[in-house]
């Protein structure tokens, strides 16, 4: 039975989902106007381990992350580089897909962007206006935070106490220091979207609250993201979604904790700021993926050179063993004896380990018990049976490299195959893009079934045409 840390009730919880089979879950993505650091690396590989470990425990997991690629940062980064908001947004949004792949984090169900969910984020804020939970004054819209009388009950805040502290702002026509911009109206040279109260765009907090409805319904299973959204972010999502369709947002909300660089704050202005790409070129993606598996997932991280170092060296033991099982089942032999290793309880400690509010570090420790004791057998007896070793690849496979994504059994060969994979189907997109300039759209539609039918589809935007594979 999986129990988790519910940030909303503040306790530790059994897990029930609101289908049996079906788990909905939802992180908060990059708003894409620079690399992602390496504290949004760490959220991203929990939600992934979290996601690949309901993924294992048999549930379907429709996983939604957004990109916020309109905001505030973007069109800062358009004016000092002097290109289009959207440039920017393509830059660094083809920057975090390759990011994550490298780090190994399974690709989302969907990556659903502000920018093309702009009808359903204004029939929200509609919605909220006839509700009475927001007003319009000239042009810009605003949530009316005293509306909502449970606001605060995510993080715990008051509103009495947040008005007191709140810094007195310029936007004097808010009727409260607390109430947020649903809708911002555009200023000169501004990208702008049409609405019914002016050209404008979207504010930050609602675009998860109409994406994560239009993807996974008015009310879904898990919410995650780090500890510095629960407030104001997180909390406002939850008053404008309960707010908008009157029925409870998210049954359970996950957050993960701080990073902090050799014990100090990570900010560009202290020189201690890493993207995730500044370490990928130093320490493997496994490695990233098993230093932040050593520590739980809701408590904070110190990140340093020395403690990846340690990572990259804990991991040689994993693929010693890796290529002790490769040369044995290469060789393929007959005959040898069984050593009676207990997989399954190995296997129980594991599930135990991560049902336990998702213990990852001691789903860790498990592991490395399992390499120590799979080495003692294997120099006990040199004469062990094939199965043996199929096994313990099997459950190195199941749970090191397809839950904590710490090992890969599919190393180099795979690597190229995809590669190749990519290239291909990015001619395939090319020849597309030609037949349909030349008005054959049935060759066009062709390409696009065919691909369809090997689990590859396509998806025409704004910036091109882009492709997902289906796992
Ligand atoms: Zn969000």
């Amino acid at each position: 039975m999986l129990k988790l840390y519910n940030t909303l009730t503040k306790q530790v919880e059994e897990f029930v989902p609101l289908n049996p089979q079906n788990v909905g879950m939802y992180i908060c993505g990059p708003t894409v106007y620079d690399y992602f650091h390496i504290g949004n690396a760490r959220t991203f590989i929990m939600a992934d381990i979290i996601r690949r470990y309901l993924e294992y425990k048999g549930y379907n997991v429709k996983f939604v992350m957004n990109l916020t690629d309109i905001d505030d940062k973007i069109i800062k980064k358009s004016i000092e580089e002097k290109v289009p908001a959207s440039d920017v947004a393509k830059k660094y949004s083809e920057a975090f897909f390759e990011d994550i792949k490298r780090l190994r984090i399974k690709p989302a169900t969907i990556y659903p962007r502000a920018t093309e969910n702009i009808a359903e984020i204004l029939s929200m804020i509609k919605a909220l206006i006839d509700n009475g939970a927001a007003y319009n004054v000239d042009g810009n819209v605003f949530y009316n935070v005293s509306s909502f009388k449970q606001y605060g009950k995510l993080s715990g805040k008051r509103i009495d106490e947040l008005e007191v502290g709140a810094r007195v702002e310029v936007m004097e026509e808010k009727q409260n220091p607390l109430d947020f911009a649903l809708w911002k109206k555009s200023k000169e040279g501004e990208p702008y979207w049409k609405s019914e109260w002016g050209n404008g765009r979207p504010g930050w907090h609602i675009e998860c609250s109409a994406m994560s409805c239009k993807h996974l319904g008015e009310t879904f299973d898990i919410h995650a993201g780090g500890n510095d959204l629960i407030f104001p972010h997180h909390e406002n999502e939850i008053a404008q979604s309960e707010a908008a369709t009157k029925k409870p947002f998210v049954k359970y909300w996950l957050h993960f904790g701080f990073l902090n660089i050799n014990k100090e704050k990570m900010s560009k202005s202290l020189g201690n700021f890493f993207t995730a790409r500044d370490v990928l070129a130093k320490y493997s993606a496994e490695a990233i993926r098993l230093f932040f598996s050593q520590a739980h997932y809701r408590g904070p991280v110190d990140f340093n050179n020395d403690l990846l170092d340690s990572a990259e060296k804990g991991l040689e033991k994993l693929k010693n063993l890796r290529s002790t099982i490769e040369s044995a089942v290469n060789k393929n032999k007959s005959g040898g004896v069984d050593p009676g290793f207990n997989f399954q309880d190995f296997e129980k400690r594991f599930k135990d380990a991560l049902d336990d509010d998702f213990n990852i570090p001691q789903a860790v420790a498990v592991i490395f018990d399992f390499v120590k004791e799979a080495n003692r057998t294997i120099s006990d007896k040199d004469n062990l049976q094939l199965n043996y070793y199929l096994a313990l690849k099997d459950f190195l496979i199941k749970t090191a490299d397809n839950v904590l994504g710490i090992i890969s059994f599919e190393h180099k060969e795979m690597k190229s195959d995809s590669l190749l994979e990519n290239e291909l189907i990015k001619i395939l997109i090319d020849v597309r893009l030609k037949a349909k300039n030349e008005k054959n759209f049935q060759l066009a539609d062709d390409i696009r079934k065919k691909l369809e039918s090997f689990g590859i589809t396509l998806k025409d935007t704004k910036e091109g045409t882009e492709f997902f594979k289906r796992d």
